[in-house]
């Protein structure tokens, strides 16, 4: 089994909610309150959770594109969270980013070769200005798309042709770590199983490491070697794909999979509809943050934190009823 390349230890991001005229700081939100996790050369972790509890703030820590609070990452055997600012402009040459968003992130007065000339530039990659134009061409055939489209401006293609030229702009720099975060949420689909298809494709190819964000378990299924579940800023449970989709442990996680459509109906779960809020991670629950909507909770759950730990090889949860194996 490879080496992990990227190593997350109790990473925290803590936003001060300042109040009052003098603008004290009156509380935080715990947007990220302390998460531990690696991912090994040439796999792919999928992280998925709903909307808000922190997986996006996650990954942006990552290239400290977000400062952490607290915590680790080290990547490649460098720990990343102490390095200066140009170290880490250098660094982004191997850890790149794709956005939900490509329309957003690519730069509407700039044609398709500047956009995918403009890191090359900044990592000196290809001094050579024909030698760049020459490889832009090369990666634009590398995503699906054709040297034509090299002139052209964002505006000009559809969001999956968008979502490319993000995918092409990441690739550039011959990254070892892609951040992908809901690379295909904003797609029809259709467009969505292409694009997968493309990362995967892409993975093999030039040996990527893939982080892959995203809301719904479905999408990641797929794609990920393991998948980590969050909920309110915490991992809940992180396993193999397979282990993960055919057993979860979390009470959270069986929620979040009784909701994804099972093609085969012999294996139809019942649906699992979690009452009440995600409560406010500026006032998260005391104890087990899943507790207030938790079909199993104990009064444990109310008063201590369960800890994030391996209950069986390789598949870690943070709930009472694992502790001790009990209900394995
Ligand atoms: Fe539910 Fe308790 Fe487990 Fe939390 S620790 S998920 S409340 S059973």
């Amino acid at each position: 089994m490879s080496q992990p390349l990227l190593e997350v230890k109790e990473l925290k991001k803590h936003f001060p909610i300042t109040g009052g005229v003098l603008g004290k700081e009156v509380g935080q939100v715990k947007a990220v309150d302390g998460v531990t996790f690696f991912i090994r050369e040439g796999e792919t972790l999928g992280l998925v959770g709903e909307s808000g509890c922190g997986k996006s703030t996650t990954g942006r820590m990552l290239l400290r594109l977000i400062e952490p609070t607290e915590g680790e990452v080290t990547f490649n055997g460098k720990k990343i969270t102490s390095i200066s600012g140009s170290e880490m402009r250098k660094m982004r040459r191997d850890i790149q980013m794709v956005f939900q968003d490509p329309y957003a992130s690519l730069n509407p007065r700039h044609t398709v070769e500047k956009i995918l000339e403009e890191p090359m530039i900044v990592h000196g990659i290809e001094k050579n200005s024909k030698k760049r134009k020459q490889k832009v061409r090369e990666l634009l055939e590398k995503v699906g798309l054709s040297s034509y489209h090299a002139k052209r401006y964002p505006h000009q293609f559809s969001g999956g042709q968008r979502q490319r030229i993000g995918i092409a702009r990441a690739l550039a720099v011959k990254p070892k770590l892609i951040v992908a975060d809901e690379p295909v949420s904003a797609l029809d689909v259709s467009v969505q199983a292409q694009v997968l298809n493309l990362l995967q494709d892409l993975q093999k190819e030039f040996d990527l490491t893939f982080l892959f964000i995203a809301h719904d378990l479905g999408v990641v299924r797929h794609i990920s070697d393991r998948v980590g579940v969050m909920y309110l800023g915490k991992l809940v449970e992180l396993a193999g794909s397979e282990k993960l989709y055919e057993k979860p442990l979390h009470p959270y996680t069986q929620a979040l999979l009784s909701a994804v459509p099972v093609p085969d109906v012999e294996h139809k779960k019942e649906r699992i509809v979690l009452q009440g809020d995600v409560p406010s991670p500026s006032n998260p629950p005391k104890g087990c943050p899943f507790h207030t909507r938790c079909p199993e909770a104990m009064d444990v759950c109310k008063q201590v934190v369960p800890k994030f730990q391996e209950v069986e090889q390789d598949h870690y949860v943070a709930c009472h009823l694992y502790e001790d194996n009990k209900s394995i």
